[in-house]
């Protein structure tokens, strides 16, 4: 069918019809005429914009230079995009903003020189790009953890894997000229340091799985999931005789709720695991709200504590401060936490003094209450 075919004027059809919002103005500002397409973006009805200035359309904190840089447009009257290279707003009539993109031509009109402004709902787009940029970040995140990962599974693995290939030299000799207690002490060193490879190695693989496991994201209510990570401990902290306080206002955040609890459940073992040699383990969790839309959860043990010069290395994989003589472990609990935190877009710190306790804080944005 040919523009001709139609009992209408093509032009005025082109431009009715247009994907993008067509505005013409003139050097004062005054909107002569607007398409279909700009009654559906900003939300007015034609009348209501035809006769009034384009500033309305413009975000408030923009309005008062815009007169400005229209006269500055009418000096030197050119095709040109608007706000090249800046991230431009428009105002709908409810006086939401949205990204927009601009092109301005100029027109010599039979009433004098006009702007023809088309205005493109960039929404989606910027919407697209946030989402990759965040992928892009995501898996450069995941790339740096799996990069440290492969370091220190080597390193640290090679150590009971060292003692294992010497101690079966000693082995052989003690065969060899029937020394039993040589014999025994070797088989010894080799089973504890077989174990410790396989410790480390299950640990790696929980380490491993809270960086590429898939996340399950869903509305959880904060105090309901770090009781039943409590739950899960109750054997522990019982052994332990742990005196454990909970005080969490009722908020509701994002989150996986399997990693959630390890995470939970990795910081309160850790905190009934250093307590103070000879007394009970105590424990306050407690969450407090932000301003800003988000709620630090603390755990604030009564133990050892951490000299602040390792606030940061301890959440290293394999990063430990004491041997395993002194307390069990692989080092691996706060990796895991961080991998967690990081992941969910949060942020863990510890606050510490040696002999003083530690506390761990952990910030979460809420989602607002139904
Ligand atoms: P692990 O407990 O297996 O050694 P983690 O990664 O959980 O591994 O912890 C790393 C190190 O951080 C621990 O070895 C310990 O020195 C220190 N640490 C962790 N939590 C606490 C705490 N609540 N109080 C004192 N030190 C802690």
């Amino acid at each position: 069918m040919s523009f001709d075919s139609l009992s209408v004027d093509p032009f005025r059809l082109a431009v009715e019809s247009s994907p993008a919002a067509m505005i013409v103005a003139g050097p004062d500002g005054v909107i002569q005429f607007v398409n279909a397409e700009t009654e559906r973006m900003f939300g007015y009805g034609r009348q209501e914009l035809v006769g009034k200035s384009v500033d309305i359309l413009v975000p408030a904190a923009l309005r008062k230079g815009h007169a400005a840089l229209r006269r500055g447009f009418f000096a030197e009257p050119s095709h040109r995009a608007m706000g090249a290279g800046r991230d431009l707003k428009a105002t709908r009539r409810d006086g939401t903003e949205f990204p927009v993109e601009i092109g301005l031509t100029p027109i010599e009109s039979a009433t004098g020189p006009v702007v023809l402004a088309t205005v493109l709902d960039i929404t989606a787009r910027r919407e697209a790009e946030t989402a990759l940029t965040e992928r892009a970040a995501e898996l450069e995140r995941a790339n740096e953890r799996l990069a440290q990962f492969a370091y220190v599974a080597s390193h640290d693995l090679q150590e009971p894997l060292r003692k294992i290939a010497a101690f079966s030299d000693l082995l052989e000799n003690a065969i060899a000229s029937s020394n039993r207690a040589d014999i025994t002490y070797a088989n010894q060193v080799m089973r504890t340091s077989a174990l410790r490879a396989r410790e480390l190695v299950d640990d790696l693989l929980a380490f491993s799985r809270t960086i590429n496991d898939e996340q399950r994201l869903q509305v959880l209510d904060l105090r309901k999931e770090v009781e039943s990570a409590l739950a899960d401990l109750s054997h522990s902290i019982g052994e332990a005789k742990a005196e454990i306080s909970v005080e969490i206002p009722p908020v509701r955040i994002r989150a996986d709720r399997s990693q959630f609890a390890r995470l939970m459940h990795n910081l309160v073992s850790n905190a009934i695991k250093y307590r103070k040699p000879g007394h009970a383990a105590k424990v306050d969790i407690g969450a407090v709200p932000q301003e800003d839309k988000a709620v630090r959860l603390a755990i604030a043990d009564a133990g050892i504590g951490i000299e602040e010069k390792f606030a940061h290395t301890i959440f290293e994989p394999f990063k430990r401060l004491h041997s395993k003589g002194q307390y069990p472990g692989t080092g691996i609990g706060l990796a895991i936490c961080k991998s967690i935190v990081d992941r969910h877009g949060w942020r863990i710190s510890v606050s510490s003094q040696p002999g003083e306790g530690a506390t761990f804080v952990v910030t979460i944005p809420t989602l607002s209450q139904q």
